[in-house]
């Protein structure tokens, strides 16, 4: 692939946050109500489905453990102590949440293709997005969950593909068309959001005594391939 420079990462995620501002406007409302409590506030926003969601950090020192949990369109991060690491837990979130999720759309989908997998294993890897073993055994990206879901659908579809054409033949390709007639949009789609999907989590704690303004847009790590490391070259 070309090489890409960091204005063109920060551009990219500049495009693709400006395109959720204006598919959903209510997201980005930042306006807050008088009543809102003082200790609750937004504090950053979450990549979640395709979807960026307001995340809101809650200090509680009461609280057992610190947890995040998402509900009515956005998430809550309850901490115990102002150091916790805020985008460890919502990583750790997510991946939960993926291994869940992907788990469950991949059995339907191996259903609908008629393939059997061993195992799913959700990782965090940064350089795939998916791959498929020789025994048929399939990894996921965590990060694949902040994708929308037909994009997910399409990488599941992708890797389960595999376990019929252990290659990228046209044969491999037409299967993959049959299931997901539109997958070179997908593959498209990939392509131009992968440094959005890669960025960091910036969600911030932000005392309600302080103004400090909290922001989503973060430079990214470059990422030279997002192809599967475990396949042999299609001959
Ligand atoms: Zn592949």
């Amino acid at each position: 692939m070309a090489e890409f420079d960091i204005e063109t990462t920060i551009s990219d995620i500049k495009l693709f946050i400006e395109k959720l501002k204006s598919d959903l406007p209510e997201v980005f409302t930042t306006a807050e109500s008088a009543g809102q409590a003082a200790a609750e506030k937004q504090s950053g926003k979450v990549l979640y489905k395709g979807d960026l969601f307001d995340a809101k950090v809650l200090l509680d020192p009461a609280t057992e453990k610190s947890k995040v949990a998402f509900e009515d369109n956005h998430f809550l991060i309850t901490i115990k102590n102002e150091q916790e690491d805020i985008p460890a837990l919502i990583e750790n979130w997510l991946r939960q949440d993926a291994s869940v999720y992907i788990e469950a759309r991949a059995k339907e989908w191996a259903a609908k293709l008629g393939v059997e997998y061993n195992n799913i294993v959700i990782k965090d890897q940064r350089t795939l997005w998916g791959s498929c073993s020789q025994k048929h055994n399939i990894n996921f990206s965590y990060r694949i969950i902040k994708m929308p879901k037909i994009i997910i659908d399409y990488l599941i579809v992708h890797e389960l593909a595999h376990l019929i054409h252990f290659n990228h033949s046209n044969d491999y390709w037409a299967t993959v068309s049959g299931f997901m007639p539109q997958y070179k949009e997908h593959r498209k789609w990939l392509n131009d959001n992968r440094y959005a999907v890669m960025a960091g989590i910036d969600v911030k704690y932000v005392p309600a005594a302080k103004e400090a303004k909290a922001t989503t847009e973060q430079k990214s790590q470059p990422e030279e391939k997002i192809e599967e490391a475990n396949l042999p070259n299609a001959s």
